[in-house]
């Protein structure tokens, strides 16, 4: 025999989901383990692909098989499809092996037509009842098979006849009004379409099967599965099941339920019904649905029959399950169940009560709970009741978690001195700010730190905005590309709406929506569940997890979210405060090696009380500080700039203005100096370890200025692990002639101090050559920190804000790549140098300790890589410190424990 096209339930299983897709699979479970559910059969994913491999056509056999399975349900039932007595009645339902909720089409009633019309009024003595049927299955059909917009029936056709006859809602239309508007929707199908709408239940049938196959293809099915990141190629299931009725009076009813609830994840059933309904009559808003609760009361019997099946359910399934069901004259029929979406906070409830519970293991709790979860348990977020009523203004890229309310300012001073509240005489009166602006870069990083969030008309979710605003732990809201943001006007516009410096808007970078106007906020609610979780996720991980922290308040805040060291501290940022800017340039800039020595003198003073705080937070824990990395000139005036201010002050003199030479004097040397710097390709110039070899004088200073503050800090009682970390290293020969002459001033001033510091120098390996000669650079490097993003661009020879600018998105679609590698570490490619590195470098010294510290180290499926190369840790922004905590745990138990976790 060839391929089994056809499954009845009682032939599959809960296991069967690729095969009989999410909602087959588990309804053949439900009717497998005793529950109530209306017989029926699954045509399998596989015949959808047949149908497309088959350039849309049904395939031959098909209905054969179909045929032959609709015996079996009607023996069950006791009737016939199209029968002039008792008829059969079925669904023909959608239905893919992950839930896609209202993406593709479901069709009800089917079998109705004049002859089975009469026979089931006949047997009910209810023709209202039956055609409400027929009217739902006129329409149904017609929408997902003969392309008639279910809006022209629903909302023109009955509610203008509700409207003349004065009815409220369908509940207030008898028998003969139904009937005619039965026949008005019957008369709408041959005005519009031409033809009748099909009488043989068989050819309804297969319409209904093909509508279903060709919504997997609709456009919003297609753009559901790009965001969630469903394959195409899995295709979609059909059901075909007898219908019970929940629109066939009083003592009938459809609903839907969770077994708990799905947004705080108490142990409470909810949901909500309709009596004397159908289908989607309870989400649809066709009436206002009931809680669950008042089923009780109503009928008490079908309450507890639901409340045990409930149980059943959640026991059966060991998860908390969304579960759809009908009353039909006071009995119970299961249509649907499956794991419930829930909310951040509920999934961690849910996950520690059920271990409480003795349902699951911890391990399977770890399992359950994802990065995203965690994401929105550590930040605001919008009232989901505010939400409900709210219509965004426009939507954006969520590029970093939380909500946030503010007034809207566009320009960076504004946004610091709004939060200093120095600002005077403007609009903006409150010091909640939100920074509007077409990018960021890194003159708005006061003001980013100053506001409540940051929303950018473009870039992506690696945009400076995004990964700043990430590493603060600040909303942001990235590449909203329908506002035209007009930075000297201080306004945006969108669509028709105008939005000045100082109203107000709510943005939330979870989702990405922009709202015009206040939205209340919730506060994370980090509860005691979270912290047992956590806990549990220590257990298990092998991998530690340290942050990127480049300062004292974020080396403490790492603290809190459980970071076991610093695995990136940044000196360059330090350079860029206010008080020390002059000083860097003017060691730039000067020939003069005394100058040049009196400046180094001034930041090593800083730059080391710098250290002393973040050594103080990380007491015990080690910190490892890369020396200076980004080419000098990003100290200095733009080029452009310099070049815009020069021709300036060069007319104004032309016009005769006075007392300006002096000023042009100083601005052309900078010009001068800013030209003879300028490189081709910064990102491949005089960068990292390069300027150490060229300018050796300001290395020595940050190591002295580390190891002093270390020597400082170690005095008062206190550990200190400093880790030297020397950056762009792509052969071994420069890191001997750095790392020579670095530690022999270290030895200096360990002597000096009196101290006994367990300092180390190690390397990044960003570039291919190193990952590639890691032998012989272990041989220097006493450990390994993968620097990711680097890594990332010259394996790949893209510039990252290029790429992402400019063509990665259309790769990501177009799957010449499977995922944004900045986001998700290339396994392939950038995984396998790392591998490489990772084996080289620990075979020429031994336990060399590896880690990463790009952006991917907080990243869940970067970190699932990582575990498996045996890193010894990851390092990520200390507000992914928690997911990377989990991540990691989730990394170790899947090379241990395999978990069914139904989806
Ligand atoms: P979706 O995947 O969009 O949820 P479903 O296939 O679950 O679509 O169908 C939607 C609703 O239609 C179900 O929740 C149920 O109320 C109703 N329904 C489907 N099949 C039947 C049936 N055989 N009998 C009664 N109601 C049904
Ligand atoms: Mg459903
Ligand atoms: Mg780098």
């Amino acid at each position: 025999m060839d391929l089994k096209r056809v499954y009845l339930f009682r032939e599959g299983n809960a296991t069967m989901k690729d095969l009989l897709g999410g909602k087959g699979a588990n309804l053949a479970e439900m009717s497998n383990i005793g529950l109530p559910v209306p017989p029926g059969f699954t045509i399998t994913t596989e015949v959808c692909n047949e149908y497309y491999a088959n350039g849309g056509k049904m395939p031959a056999g098909l209905m054969d098989s179909v045929r032959e399975a609709v015996k079996d349900v009607e023996k069950l039932m006791s009737r016939t499809l199209g029968g002039s007595t008792k008829p059969l009645l079925v669904s023909v339902r959608s239905g893919a092996k992950f839930s896609m909720p209202g993406m593709m089409d479901t069709v009800l009633n089917l079998g109705l037509n004049p002859t089975t019309v009469k026979a089931m009024v006949d047997e009910t003595g209810n023709k209202r009842f039956v055609y409400d049927s027929y009217r739902r299955l006129i329409m149904m059909l017609s929408d997902v098979a003969f392309g008639l917009s279910k809006h022209e029936f629903d909302d023109k056709i009955f509610k203008e006849y509700k409207q003349k006859v004065g009815a409220e809602s369908d509940l207030d239309l008898d028998a003969d009004q139904m009937e005619e508007i039965s026949q008005l929707f019957l008369k709408h199908v041959r005005e519009k379409t031409g033809r009748e709408f099909p009488t043989d239940p068989f050819e309804q049938m297969e319409v209904g099967i093909e509508a279903v196959f060709k919504s997997w293809n609709n456009d919003r099915a297609i753009v559901y599965r790009r965001q969630e990141r469903i394959p195409d190629e899995i295709g979609t299931a059909v059901n075909i099941q007898a219908m019970v009725f929940g629109n066939a009076g009083d003592d009938c009813g459809t609903g839907v339920a969770f077994t708990r609830d799905p947004s705080t994840g108490e142990k409470a059933i909810y949901g909500e019904y309709l009596m004397n309904a159908q289908g989607e009559d309870v989400v649809a808003g066709v009436r206002t649905p009931v809680p669950i609760s008042a089923l009780q009361k109503q009928n008490p019997q079908v309450f507890d029959a639901f409340m045990d099946t409930a149980n059943k359910l959640e026991k059966h399934y060991r998860d908390m399950q969304d579960l759809e069901f009908t009353i039909e004259h006071d009995k119970l029929f299961m249509l649907q169940c499956r794991s419930g979406k829930r909310t951040g906070p509920a999934a961690v409830k849910i996950a520690v009560d059920m271990v409480e519970e003795g349902l699951i293991k911890k391990e399977e709790a770890l399992q359950r709970v994802t990065g995203s979860h965690l994401d929105q348990l550590l930040h605001k977020r919008i009232d989901p009741a505010a939400l409900d009523k709210a219509k965004p203004l426009a939507k954006g890229i969520p590029a970093s978690p939380g909500a946030a309310v503010g007034q809207v300012v566009f320009d960076a001073d504004v946004a610091a001195e709004a939060k200093a509240g120095t600002l005077q005489g403007d609009v903006v009166i409150g010091k909640k700010v939100i920074l509007v602006r077409d990018e960021t870069n890194p003159d708005d990083v006061h003001g980013m730190l100053a506001s409540q969030a940051v929303l950018t008309a473009r870039g992506g979710k690696t945009s400076h905005a995004a990964v700043v605003a990430r590493g603060f732990g600040i909303p942001c809201v990235a590449g909203a590309e329908a506002l035209n943001v007009e930075v000297h006007e201080e306004k945006f516009t969108v669509g028709g709406t105008v939005v000045r410096q100082g109203d107000v808007i709510t943005i939330d970078g979870a989702s990405g929506a922009i709202y015009l106007g206040e939205l209340q906020l919730i506060e994370p609610e980090v509860s005691g569940a979270f912290g047992t979780l956590m806990s549990w996720a220590d257990d298990y991980r092998t991998m530690k997890v340290r942050a990127n922290a480049d300062n004292p308040r974020d080396a403490r805040q790492a603290i809190e979210f459980g970071a076991e060291g610093i695995g990136l501290c940044r000196t360059e940022h330090m350079f860029f405060e206010e008080d020390r800017l002059p000083l860097v340039q003017e060691l730039i800039l000067t020939k003069d090696e005394s100058v040049r020595q009196q400046m180094l003198d001034k930041l090593q003073v800083v730059q080391q009380q710098d250290f002393e705080g973040i050594f103080e937070a990380m007491d015990g824990k080690p910190v490892t500080v890369r020396l200076i990395d980004p080419p000098l000139h990003e100290f200095l005036p733009s080029f452009e700039e310099l070049v815009r201010e020069t021709t300036e002050i060069k007319t104004r003199i032309h016009m005769g203005q006075k007392g300006l030479e002096k000023d042009l004097e100083t601005k052309m040397k900078m010009l001068g100096e800013v030209e003879s710097m300028k490189e081709q390709n910064p990102m491949l110039g005089l960068r990292g370890v390069r300027l150490s070899i060229i300018l050796p004088g300001l290395v020595i200073m940050q190591t002295r200025a580390i190891l002093q503050g270390a020597a400082a800090v170690a005095k008062k009682g206190m550990k200190v692990f400093p880790e030297i970390m020397i950056p762009l290293v792509s052969t071994v020969n420069e890191l001997r002639v750095v790392q020579n002459a670095l530690e022999a001033e270290a030895k200096k001033i360990v002597k000096e101090q009196g101290v006994d510091i367990p300092y180390m120098f190690g390397t990044m390996i960003e570039l291919p050559r190193a990952a590639l000669t890691a032998g012989e650079i272990a041989q220097y490097a006493q450990f390994f920190s993968f620097g990711t993003n680097d890594l990332t661009q010259t394996t790949f020879g893209y510039s990252r804000d290029d790429a992402e600018g400019k063509f990665l998105q259309q790769y990501v679609e177009q799957k010449i790549l499977p995922r944004n590698p900045f986001e998700t570490i290339d396994v392939p490619g950038v995984g396998r140098l790392m591998k490489i590195a990772v084996e080289e470098g620990r075979a020429a010294r031994e336990g060399l300790k590896c880690g990463i510290c790009g952006e991917h180290g907080g990243d869940p499926e970067s970190i699932d890589f990582c575990q498996s190369i045996n890193l010894d840790y990851v390092s990520c922004s200390p507000f992914r410190v928690p997911i990377a905590r989990l991540a990691a745990a989730q990394a170790a138990l899947r090379t241990k424990v395999k978990v069914a976790v139904d989806k």
